[in-house]
């Protein structure tokens, strides 16, 4: 019943829907051949039209921030007092620079003539005033002593840890300073300890002796010259024994600030 039902509609809605289709059918064609002369007329009256470029337009580049490896500029020695002559892995005294005059400041060490009585009154006024006894360990070397600590623990690294020759002097140049960068040749640095624990590395922190330093060697004009955690500005490793005359004023602010000589130089000293 359904199917005969079907065949029975299907070719008169058939012809009446493709009757209407063909009546679509010309609509349409009547309408694209209007709209393509239209297009065409306008087309002639505006003339040819430039398709606008889309120009390519690179995206700028990343901005690539430059390494910040050079080493900050320093003010050249030669425009520094006496007093705040830099000496660094960058700024090497000659080998045959040597105090003009030497004095003794501890325990047979001597030191720049100039700051020799400031060595000895800090020395004195430690004990004195508050029962710390301390004790020096070097003064003023030779750049050939120099030399010869340097080159023994050049040495001592290549037997001890087997390093390269380059190695070991790499890494000795951070214990040891190399001939010629070392403050104890300019004469204006001590190594100083507590005379009850007489080493030379980080325990000399806890001493009372590197207490009172810390706390007043500014007023003598000395400063703590290779602070914790500076060694990337100092290129040494922290060292709380050795103290470096840079005079009262420039100690004070470097002490206070917690800063280095470095530092000091570049940001804040003004002639
Ligand atoms: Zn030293």
């Amino acid at each position: 019943m359904e199917h005969s039902d079907s065949i029975e509609k299907r070719p008169k809605s058939s012809k009446r829907k493709s009757k209407h289709k063909q009546q679509m059918l010309t609509m349409v064609f009547i309408i694209v051949v209007i709209a393509f002369a239209l297009g065409f007329l306008l087309g002639l009256l505006v003339g040819t039209k430039k398709e606008p470029k889309i120009e390519f337009i690179p995206a700028p580049a990343p901005v690539v921030s430059e390494e910040v490896t050079a080493p900050k500029e320093v003010i050249p020695e030669k425009d520094l007092p006496w007093n705040l002559t830099l000496v660094n892995f960058e700024n090497e005294l000659s080998a045959d620079f040597e105090p003009a005059e030497v004095a003794e400041a501890d325990n047979g060490y001597v030191v720049d003539a100039r700051i020799a009585d400031a060595a000895k009154k800090m020395i004195a006024d430690a004990r004195a005033k508050d029962n710390v006894r301390i004790i020096a360990l070097s003064g003023y070397r030779d750049h050939a002593y120099q030399k010869e600590l340097f080159d023994n623990k050049v040495e001592r690294l290549q037997q001890e840890k087997g390093y390269s020759v380059s190695k070991a002097r790499e890494e000795a140049a951070t214990v040891v300073a190399v001939p010629g960068t070392s403050e104890h040749q300019l004469g204006l640095a001590l190594d100083l300890v507590d005379a009850r624990h007489v080493k030379l590395d980080n325990s000399q922190e806890n001493t009372a002796a590197y207490k009172w330093l810390y706390q007043h060697c500014h007023e003598y004009g000395f400063i703590v010259r290779y602070p914790n955690g500076k060694t990337d500005i100092t290129g040494i490793i922290y060292e709380p024994w050795h103290f470096r005359y840079v005079g009262v004023e420039a100690a004070t602010f470097i002490m206070e600030k917690g800063i280095t000589l470095e530092e000091y130089l570049t940001d804040y000293y003004t002639e």
